[in-house]
């Protein structure tokens, strides 16, 4: 099956993403990731990308649009795919539209994560991580076993940098502008499963499988 995931900062998306790559047999495309690689290996693409991702700007569509046609044309995307932080403009998602039509790989279904902006508050502001193992908490909902320390490897928990009431402000904005149209574009298309994301972890799962069961 082929998928797009969306939803803002917060909304569990990387979790649903694991969940739904495993059920489903199809590899999880990130674009963000599939950069971020590109940088740290020091690829063309890489290197020409990465002045806009540290300003925090989007990368040319060019780029992308190339970068995501080469990778839906390798084998492991018979089965299907599962699109991630891209399409995010509308522009995006026109152009994606006659891509995806040329390699026969048409989007079936959009999921978008919903969740509350007083629960992505709490969600992102209680959020702490491991460096170094990637272990994920949450002081309120999943503290460690001991204060400060990764139950996983004992190394200093800590919070991410974006992960701040006001980075969380600058991205819903960012959400609302450029994300929502596209959101819209597949909604005129009747792709678009709401699902609401405030529920625990098994309970947004089971909603996410009721919804993509009833796609052919
Ligand atoms: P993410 O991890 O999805 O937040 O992406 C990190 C950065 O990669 C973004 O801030 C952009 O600079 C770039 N990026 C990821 N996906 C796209 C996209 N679809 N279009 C343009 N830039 C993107």
């Amino acid at each position: 099956m082929n998928i797009l995931i969306m939803g803002p900062a917060g909304a569990g998306k990387g979790t649903m993403s694991e969940r739904i790559i495993a059920e489903y047999d199809i590899p999880h495309i990130s674009t963000g990731d599939m950069l971020r690689e590109n940088v740290r290996n020091e690829t063309e693409l890489g290197l020409e990308a990465k002045a806009y991702m540290e300003a925090g700007k989007l990368v040319p569509d060019e780029l992308i649009n190339a970068m995501v046609e080469k990778r839906l044309q390798e084998s492991d995307c018979e089965k299907g795919y599962l699109l991630d932080g891209f399409p995010r403009t509308l522009v995006q998602a026109e152009e994606f539209a006659k891509i995806a039509d040329r390699i026969n790989k048409p989007i079936q279904a959009v999921v978008a994560l919903e969740v509350g902006i007083e629960a992505l508050e709490q969600r992102i502001t209680g959020r702490r991580i491991c460096p170094k193992c990637g272990a994920i908490y949450h002081m309120q909902s999943h503290p460690p076993k001991v204060e400060g320390t990764c139950d996983e490897c004992g190394s200093e928990i800590i919070q991410r940098k974006d992960d701040t009431l006001e980075q969380l402000q600058v991205r819903m904005a960012e959400y609302e502008k450029s994300t929502k149209p596209v959101i819209e574009f597949y909604e005129t298309q009747g792709l678009v499963h709401h699902i609401d994301a405030s529920k625990t972890q098994s309970e947004v799962f089971a909603l996410v499988k009721e919804a993509l069961g009833k796609v052919a």
